[in-house]
């Protein structure tokens, strides 16, 4: 029996996992899908901070301090990358302006057109399917076990280790019965733009283009209460549209690659652990929103330190 079965291999259920792992525990993963067919694969994804307070700001400001040292590791793909994030007011000078290698304000006259603020940013960005390998690896190399198959209930789970963490995205408004989660549908698109070397986010009106280790990804759109996971032609030309206002070289890119996922919504990440009636204990981990890979790594190191009062 492993001491701890981790529910899912999205960003959330494999950061702690790994996290576990190397901290000495047994542990084995159980997941409805692989890592490569989760939300997480679908994502952009920024490390992206801006309006955080409390517990959020502090699991993004873990996250960073892994995320910074992987920029330097071959094949994880995670790279450092310049970003221009505008805004449509007056923003104070971003909270982790001292965390990362570069952050100056933006002169108002370089500004695009409608927007007030602006700020140029050097940060770590993810390419989802070379990172989510590079996860996987790791636990696998360190006789990680990833078991595919469905939880039917979290008792179930419960008679197959002391421990278990519920890192089922969207999935625990069914595993967790909690109606509080909600999905937030997304769409993306990866195209080969080689001329793009500076990244743009507006997140007013969703204008993501980020460059990152594997294409630039395009987005985007956030639907909430939608469950459709159909890549919509419509949906992708809307949003190509709008990255080409903001660079016209994007108007007809040669798309690699297109990805849909539903984002777990819910009014707060729920880190806490649950005693079940049946025994057992569950640390519960989802409702990461439109942020997981930002907090990854800090709700994991919040997980194992869960994980150690338990066991
Ligand atoms: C278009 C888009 C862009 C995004 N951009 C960013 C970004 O730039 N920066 C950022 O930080 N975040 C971003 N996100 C958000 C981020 O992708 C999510 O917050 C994150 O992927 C959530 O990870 P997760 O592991 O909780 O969920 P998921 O990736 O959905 O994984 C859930 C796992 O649980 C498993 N599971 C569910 N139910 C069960 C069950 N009953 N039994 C067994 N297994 C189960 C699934 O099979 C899966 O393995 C973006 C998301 C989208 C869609």
């Amino acid at each position: 029996m492993p001491d701890i079965i981790v529910i899912g291999s999205g960003v959330i259920g494999l950061s702690a996992a790994l996290t576990l792992q190397q901290a000495g525990y047994s542990v084995r993963i159980l997941t409805r899908d692989r890592p490569q067919s989760t939300t997480s694969m679908a994502a952009g994804a920024l490390w992206s901070a801006t309006d955080m307070e409390g517990e959020l700001r502090r699991w993004a400001a873990v996250s960073l301090k892994r995320f910074l040292p992987l920029t330097e590791v071959p094949g994880s793909g995670v790279t450092l990358q310049r970003f221009r994030e505008v805004y449509a007011e007056p923003t104070p000078t971003p909270w982790y302006h001292n965390q990362i290698p570069f952050c100056e304000r933006i002169p108002k006259q370089d500004l695009p057109r409608g927007m007030r603020d602006g700020y140029l940013i050097d940060v770590p960005i993810v390419a989802p399917p070379l990172y989510l390998d590079y996860l996987q690896n790791q636990f696998e190399s360190a006789s990680g076990v990833i078991e595919t198959r469905m939880a039917r209930s979290l008792p179930e789970v419960a008679d197959e280790a002391p421990v278990i963490v519920n890192c089922s995205g969207v999935g625990a408004r069914q595993l967790a019965a909690d109606e509080s989660v909600y999905p937030i549908r997304g769409q993306t698109m990866l195209v080969a733009a080689p001329q793009i070397r500076e990244g743009f986010m507006y997140s007013g009106d969703i204008i993501h283009i980020f460059p990152r280790a594997d294409g630039v990804l395009l987005g985007g759109i956030k639907k909430a209460h939608d469950w459709d996971q159909t890549i919509d032609p419509a949906i992708a030309a809307a949003f190509l549209e709008k990255c080409a206002r903001v660079e016209p070289s994007l108007a007809e890119p040669e798309i690699l690659r297109q990805f849909s996922g539903l984002r777990p919504g819910r009014h707060e990440v729920r880190l806490e652990v649950e005693a079940l009636s049946s025994g057992g204990h569950v640390i519960h981990n989802y409702g990461h929103a439109a942020i997981g890979y930002t907090l990854s790594w800090g709700c994991a190191e919040d997980v194992l330190a869960l994980a150690r009062d338990l066991l």
